[in-house]
């Protein structure tokens, strides 16, 4: 394998053979801020960190990207650390399967950043990273013996980082694999219940997305959610709970729709509301961005605003908590401002997941005034607030939402750990004075 063209588009598996045969089972890079330059642990892999360095899409100066192969089941495994200045790296862990390096390596720099502005915009102490694994198509990766032996060593693989990234669950994670990597790493949040972890945050999140509809509603001087009609994409975990809080705001209708008749019919057993109309659709089915509602809220999956939906939408305001909704970030962010929808962004109005989770090792009070605070108006880093900052800001720059609001948080990325500083870069120092990459497993 010589050239970077190919090392960077390989399937992972290839990937795999290549750096067994080249005897490496661990490796980083390292962004060295004086030298403006990333660094590789190995000569070998030096032209993906030339990739790294001169790509301009998701790459952002990432402080450090590490890696392992697990000793069994073949699987690659990545700790992408982003921004540590607010405090450790934090952000799931996603199992997924890519086809190639590079889907991989874009995926975690994207998802890492992505959590450094989620969780910098919340105003937690804590910086942004993810985790990525690719599930390995050669493997029955959904068998239980060996789902616990992959997260047993991504627990392990996790302890070696020394607390510069604290995982989480995250798509294609569940709470039992959680519990497999707490058996072998403190570096992580989400764990049972049963054993102090935070549970399930999906509620917690469909509160976020109503402050974040309530005050899209308030700044186009639309009164509250009462008597207003939403469309639904989505009643999984966050869009049940979801429709239930917005019948309690005493919505006029939700139309709502998912292609899993079990979730349509259990959320209609449960209200039994004349006002709802829930819907099982297929997967290509886009009717529901048409509606003539005054908030559409994407609940599903990521990409759901693109060239080809965006024209449909009859909602004044977009607002859910789908990730990436965006297909491309900066053309949608703008079409959506030049047809004069307000867009309330993924990463601001989905955050309380994140901040149910983050804080686990506090312990818990009841109505916890340091959750509380994301859902009430007067915090400035409310979601509340923070919507209100974002919809100005817009109108006043004429900077489409989600623009205004990345740059708001890379502001406040760069806020260092009242206590602890930028402790997270020194963390990564030391793991490369000590050859992390070198010790025996
Ligand atoms: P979920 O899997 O429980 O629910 C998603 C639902 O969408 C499923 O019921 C699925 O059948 C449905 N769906 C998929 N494709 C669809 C389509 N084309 N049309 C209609 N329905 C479709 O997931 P969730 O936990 O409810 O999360 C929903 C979204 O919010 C995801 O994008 C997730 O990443 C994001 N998110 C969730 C949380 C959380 O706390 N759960 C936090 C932040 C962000």
């Amino acid at each position: 394998m010589s050239s970077t063209k190919s090392l960077i588009d390989i399937g992972i598996q290839e990937f795999i053979r290549f750096l067994r045969n080249e005897d490496i089972s661990r490796f980083y890079f390292v962004y060295n801020p004086v030298e403006k330059k990333v660094i590789s642990s190995h000569h070998q892999l030096q032209p993906l960190a030339d990739f790294f360095q001169s790509d301009k899409r998701d790459f952002m100066e990432h402080e450090g990207m590490f890696f392992q192969v697990t000793n069994e089941h073949n699987t690659l495994q990545g700790a992408f650390v982003h921004r540590t200045c607010r405090g450790q790296a934090a952000g799931g862990v996603r199992y997924w399967h890519y086809d190639t390096v590079e889907a991989f390596m874009r995926d975690g720099m994207r998802l890492g950043k992505g959590m450094t502005r989620k969780n910098a915009l919340a105003g937690l102490w804590w910086g942004g990273g993810k985790g990525v694994m690719a599930r390995n198509p050669e493997i029955a990766s959904d068998d239980p013996d060996i789902r616990a032996s992959v997260y047993t060593e991504y627990g392990e693989f996790i302890s070696s980082l020394r607390g510069c990234y604290v995982t989480a669950e995250d798509v294609g994670t569940c709470v039992k694999d959680m519990e497999r990597v707490f058996s072998r790493t403190r570096f992580t949040t989400c764990i049972p219940e049963s054993w102090g972890g935070s549970g399930n945050p999906s509620e917690p999140t469909a509160r976020g997305v109503v402050s974040g509809m309530e005050a899209a509603l308030d700044y186009l001087g639309m009164g509250g959610l009462s008597g207003k009609t939403v469309a639904v994409q989505g009643m999984g975990n966050v869009g049940g709970p979801l429709i239930e809080f917005l019948f309690e705001k005493d919505v006029a209708r939700v139309v709502a729709c998912d292609i899993n008749p079990k979730f349509v019919e259990k959320l209609w057993d449960q209200l039994r509301n004349e006002n709802l109309d829930a819907r099982i659709v297929e997967k290509d089915d886009i009717s529901i961005l048409s509606e003539p509602v005054d908030i559409f809220s994407p609940n599903a999956t990521g990409a759901v605003l693109n060239p080809q939906t965006i024209p449909l939408l009859k909602a004044r305001i977009v607002c859910g908590a789908a990730n990436n909704q965006l297909e491309d970030p900066q053309r949608d962010d703008q079409a959506l401002m030049d047809m004069g929808l307000l867009y309330v962004p993924d990463f601001l109005a989905n955050r309380m997941g994140i901040v149910n989770a983050a804080n686990e090792q506090y312990g818990y009070v009841n109505n916890d005034p340091l959750f509380e605070r994301h859902l009430n108006r007067e915090w400035k880093h409310s979601i509340w607030q923070t919507t209100l900052r974002v919809l100005h800001e817009s109108r006043e720059k004429k900077v489409p939402t989600a623009k205004i609001a990345m740059r708001l948080a890379d502001v406040l990325a760069k806020d260092k750990h009242p206590i602890f500083g930028h402790r997270g870069l020194l963390i990564i120092q030391s793991l490369v004075e000590d050859a992390w990459h070198e010790q025996v497993r």
